[in-house]
């Protein structure tokens, strides 16, 4: 298994409820931990939640010097990072760096951004995954969505925190017909 992988998928692909499960399936015979960063206020500061209803602890960090912290108090094996694409280059770095030294990190995220484009730290994190698992939705003509569309109002922003209501996933087609 390679030390860095990256679980990547639109909004509402199951990614969440992908990452619970590896949880539970690594705790079995090691110690797991759950963090994100801080950025994302979708949910309790504490928990990471599943669209389908099931939840798990979680350690929020807004610093390198927190994360380092955290996996310091833990003493984790496995470290599943949640809505990568928000993590900064540094972070992203020193869990690279602790990858060489046994640290097994699963990071869970988007890989585009509603426009297309894609986030600096996936872009980054793709760099050193060695193992890339897309995880695909299913877009409303039933093809497997890979991108997200955003119907609500961006005024020039790229990250848009919260609005489910507003963000769709869509195949290639759908989401190049919608541009
Ligand atoms: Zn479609």
């Amino acid at each position: 298994m390679s030390p860095i992988a990256f679980i990547y998928g639109p909004m509402k692909s199951g990614k969440t409820a992908r990452l619970i499960g590896d949880f539970y399936a690594f705790s079995e015979n090691h110690r797991a931990m759950v963090v994100r960063p801080a950025l994302d206020t979708r949910s309790p500061d504490d928990k990471v939640k599943s669209r389908n209803g099931s939840e798990l602890p979680c350690a929020v960090f807004d610093s390198t010097e927190a994360l380092a912290q955290q996996l310091d108090i833990n003493q984790s094996e496995y470290l599943l990072v949640d809505e990568a694409q928000f993590l900064s280059e540094d972070a992203i770095m020193f869990l690279v760096r602790r990858s060489l030294s046994g640290l097994r990190v699963r990071f869970y995220g988007l890989m585009t951004d509603y426009r297309g484009a894609t986030f600096a730290a996936s872009a980054i994190i793709t760099r050193f995954a060695g193992q890339l698992d897309p995880v695909f939705a299913d877009c409303h003509c039933g093809q497997p969505a890979q991108f997200t569309r955003f119907t609500g109002e961006s005024n020039g922003r790229t990250i848009i925190v919260g609005h489910d209501e507003h963000y769709f996933p869509v195949c290639t087609k759908c989401f190049l017909e919608a541009h």
